[in-house]
């Protein structure tokens, strides 16, 4: 199983750290030791001063499949949850400023907390037409529709699926919306999906 997960993905994000608009999608890999189910805490490490949250819609893929076009991609998931990217963004941007990869501050140990899933059968809306948001200590700061996504999670299987085969189990983070922000322990997150707080993590 791997994770896969897209950045830059909605315009005002791209904005508010001042990167630039990608022509292809931004992609990084978590690995499944980041996982972290909802409701289990996340304990603040010791190597960042300063770890973002960034709230994502998670796509499970449920067919096996390379290069698959973008008018089939439909057919590789049925469900979706929500999760967090958490970044050391005080490593990134050393990352960044060394122009190195993404490693160390995306994909340490449960960086990934993540909901369950939820057939998109019993959403009864199209994936890019959701809504969602993060709450932080009861107040929202991040709040999108899946619409706003600068690349469609259609578009971003086909692209993906070019380069790395799909598995079944695969999980893809399709980025994140404005409003990312910092998190101090006995913060508690919750995602919302739909209406629905299906997303606990309280920071230890
Ligand atoms: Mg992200």
């Amino acid at each position: 199983m791997k994770i896969i997960c897209v950045g830059r993905n909605y315009e005002q994000h791209i904005k508010e750290l001042s990167n630039a608009r990608p022509q292809e999608p931004v992609l990084f890999l978590k690995p499944d030791t980041a996982l972290l189910k909802s409701s289990e805490a996340f304990y603040y490490p010791d190597f960042s001063e300063k770890i973002d949250y960034e709230c994502e819609i998670v796509v499970k893929i449920s067919k096996i499949g390379k290069s698959i076009p973008v008018s089939c991609a439909k057919n590789y998931y049925n469900e979706i949850a929500l999760g967090l990217d958490l970044t050391c963004r005080d490593l990134q941007e050393k990352e960044k400023a060394n122009s190195l990869p993404w490693t160390l501050s995306k994909a340490f140990d449960y960086s990934a907390p993540i909901s369950e899933f939820i057939p998109l059968s019993k959403i009864g809306k199209d994936i890019q037409n959701i809504d969602f948001s993060l709450l932080k200590n009861g107040e929202v700061v991040q709040s999108a529709n899946s619409s706003q996504m600068l690349f469609t999670v259609d578009e971003i299987i086909s692209y993906i699926s070019r380069f790395i085969s799909l598995k079944v189990g695969d999980l893809i983070f399709t980025g994140t919306p404005a409003g990312v922000g910092s998190i101090q322990i006995g913060d508690k997150l919750i995602g919302v999906l739909e209406g629905k707080e299906i997303l606990k993590c309280e920071i230890k």
